[in-house]
C-alpha cells in the first residue's frame, strides 16, 4: 500500500496530511501552530469516514492538545503521537515518501524534485526571494528528515507549473542588466492548484486537456489567474512575489510602484514599512477594515459603503484580468473558480463575469447560488465558455506528484 505524507511548512507552522494514494483518500490530516513561541497548539484530524465504527462513539474525529512546541522537530513529535494516540497507525500506513510544499523554485526547478543536499541549497539560495516561505519550508523539510530518515523527500514547487510562461510573459520592462543580475521576473505562485484545477476542469467538461484553453481563478486569502493553453501556463497574474495581480485579502495586488517612492519622500516610510503596508495592511483589509470576504459580503448587504467599495474594487480588477487573459488566449473554453472565495462566494462569481455575454460568458444564476463541496458547471447549457466551481486540492496533487517522482 503507498501512502504520502504531504507537509507545508510555515515560520511557525506545519499543515500535514496524511494521503492514500490507491484511494487518494485523506487519512489524517492536522495543524501544529505557535511554534517556537510558548503556548502551542495541535489539531489532528480524521476524516468521520474513517473512523473505525466500533469506536465511533468515543473516537473522535478531531482532537487538540495546547503544549509548549519549541522548533519543527518537535512539532514533527508532537504529529507522530498524535498519529500513535488517535491513529491511523503509522505502522500500518508508513508512507512510501514525504512530499514538501516550497513556495519559490525560481527558474530552477521546473517539475517536483527529490531533495538532497545541492536541492537544499538552491531553496536556500531562493530565500531571497522569498524571505518569509522558503527559509520556513527548508526548516520543515528538515525536521522531517530528521524524523524520517529511511524514506524519499519530494519537493513541489509553487512556481514550477509556471515555468512554461513565454519570455514575452515572464519579463518585466526594466533594465535587461539589473533584471537578469537580481533575478527580477515574473515567477508566478499557486501553480500546484491552478495545474490541479485545470486537469479537474478537462475532466470534467469531458475533453482532452491539450485542446483546451482556460482561465483559473484561484480566489483565496492570497489571489491568482491563470492562463491555460493546452495544459501549458502562458500567462499569470502573481509576479516575481506573490504581491501582484489581483486584489487579495490583505495585499494590495496591482499598484503603480511610483507610489512607492511617493510614500517613501513624501510620508518616510522606509522599505519594512512599505512591505508591510503593501503585503498586510492593503486589499480588501485596507479598503474595508476586514479580510474576510463572508464579512465584507454581509457589510456590504447591509449597505456598508466602505465594503461595497471593496467588493467593488475586488471584482473590477478580476473583470479587468478576464478580459485581458480572453485577449492573450484569443479565446477561452473554460472558465474555473477556486479557493475559499471562488469556491464560496457567489455574489462575486457573478459579478466578475456580469455582462460578458460577448464573450460567450453566460451565469446560470440558480447554478451559480448552489452550495456544494463538488465540482460543478454553472453557466447555462447555451454558454460558449463553460463556467465552472472546482474545489481546489493542493494536498492531493503534492502526493501525485510526490508519487509519480518516486515511482519513477
Ligand atoms: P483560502 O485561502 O483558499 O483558504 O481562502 C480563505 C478565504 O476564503 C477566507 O478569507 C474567506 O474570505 C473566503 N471564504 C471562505 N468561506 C467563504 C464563504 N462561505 N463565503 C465567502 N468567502 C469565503
Amino acid at each position: 500500500m503507498s501512502d504520502i505524507l504531504v507537509v507545508n511548512s510555515g515560520s511557525s507552522s506545519l499543515k500535514y496530511q496524511l494521503i492514500e494514494m490507491a484511494t487518494e483518500r485523506t487519512l489524517a490530516s492536522g495543524l501544529i501552530e505557535r511554534i517556537g513561541e510558548g503556548a502551542g497548539r495541535a489539531v489532528h484530524t480524521i476524516p468521520w469516514d474513517e473512523v473505525p465504527s466500533v469506536d465511533r462513539a468515543d473516537a473522535p474525529s478531531t482532537t487538540e492538545r495546547e503544549l509548549p512546541i519549541p522548533d519543527h522537530v518537535a512539532a514533527f513529535r508532537v504529529m507522530l503521537d498524535a498519529f500513535e494516540a488517535h491513529g491511523p497507525s503509522l505502522a500500518e500506513h508508513r508512507p512510501v515518501a514525504v512530499g514538501h510544499r516550497v513556495v519559490h523554485g525560481g527558474k530552477r526547478f521546473f517539475e517536483p524534485t527529490v531533495v538532497t543536499e545541492l536541492v537544499k541549497i538552491n531553496i536556500a539560495d531562493l530565500a531571497e526571494l522569498a524571505p518569509l516561505h522558503n527559509p520556513a519550508n527548508l526548516q520543515g523539510i528538515e525536521a522531517a528528515e530528521h524524523v524520517f530518515p529511511d524514506v524519499p523527500h519530494v519537493v513541489v514547487f509553487d512556481t514550477a507549473f509556471h515555468q512554461t510562461l513565454p519570455p514575452a510573459a515572464y519579463s518585466y520592462a526594466i533594465d535587461a542588466d539589473v533584471a537578469e543580475q537580481y533575478r527580477v521576473r515574473r515567477y508566478g505562485f499557486h501553480g500546484t492548484s491552478h495545474k490541479y484545477v485545470s486537469e479537474q476542469a478537462a475532466l470534467l467538461v469531458g475533453r482532452p486537456l491539450g485542446e483546451l484553453r482556460q482561465l483559473v481563478l484561484h480566489l483565496g486569502n492570497g489571489a491568482s489567474i491563470t492562463a491555460i493553453d493546452g495544459g501549458r501556463s502562458v500567462e499569470t497574474s502573481m509576479g516575481m512575489t506573490p504581491l501582484e495581480g489581483l486584489v487579495m485579502g490583505t495585499r494590495s495586488g496591482d499598484i503603480d510602484p511610483a507610489v512607492l517612492v511617493h510614500l517613501h519622500r513624501r510620508a518616510g516610510y522606509d522599505f519594512d514599512a512599505l512591505d508591510t503596508l503593501l503585503n498586510k495592511r492593503s486589499g480588501l483589509l485596507g479598503l474595508a477594515g476586514t479580510n474576510d470576504v463572508r464579512d465584507v459580503l454581509e457589510s456590504r448587504a447591509a449597505g456598508d459603503p466602505a465594503a461595497t467599495l471593496a467588493f467593488d474594487v475586488y471584482v473590477h480588477r478580476l473583470k479587468a484580468y478576464v478580459g485581458a487573459y480572453f485577449a492573450q488566449l484569443g479565446g477561452v473554453d473554460v472558465i474555473s473558480f477556486t479557493a475559499g472565495v471562488g469556491e464560496n462566494a457567489a455574489p462575486v462569481r457573478a459579478a466578475a463575469l456580469a455582462g460578458l455575454e460577448r464573450l460567450g460568458i453566460e451565469l446560470d444564476a440558480s447554478r451559480n447560488e448552489v452550495r456544494s463541496r463538488e465540482a460543478r458547471v454553472i453557466s447555462t447549457d447555451a454558454s460558449e465558455v463553460v463556467v465552472l466551481v472546482v474545489p481546489t486540492n493542493e494536498e492531493l496533487e503534492i502526493a501525485r506528484q510526490t508519487l509519480e517522482v518516486v515511482e519513477a
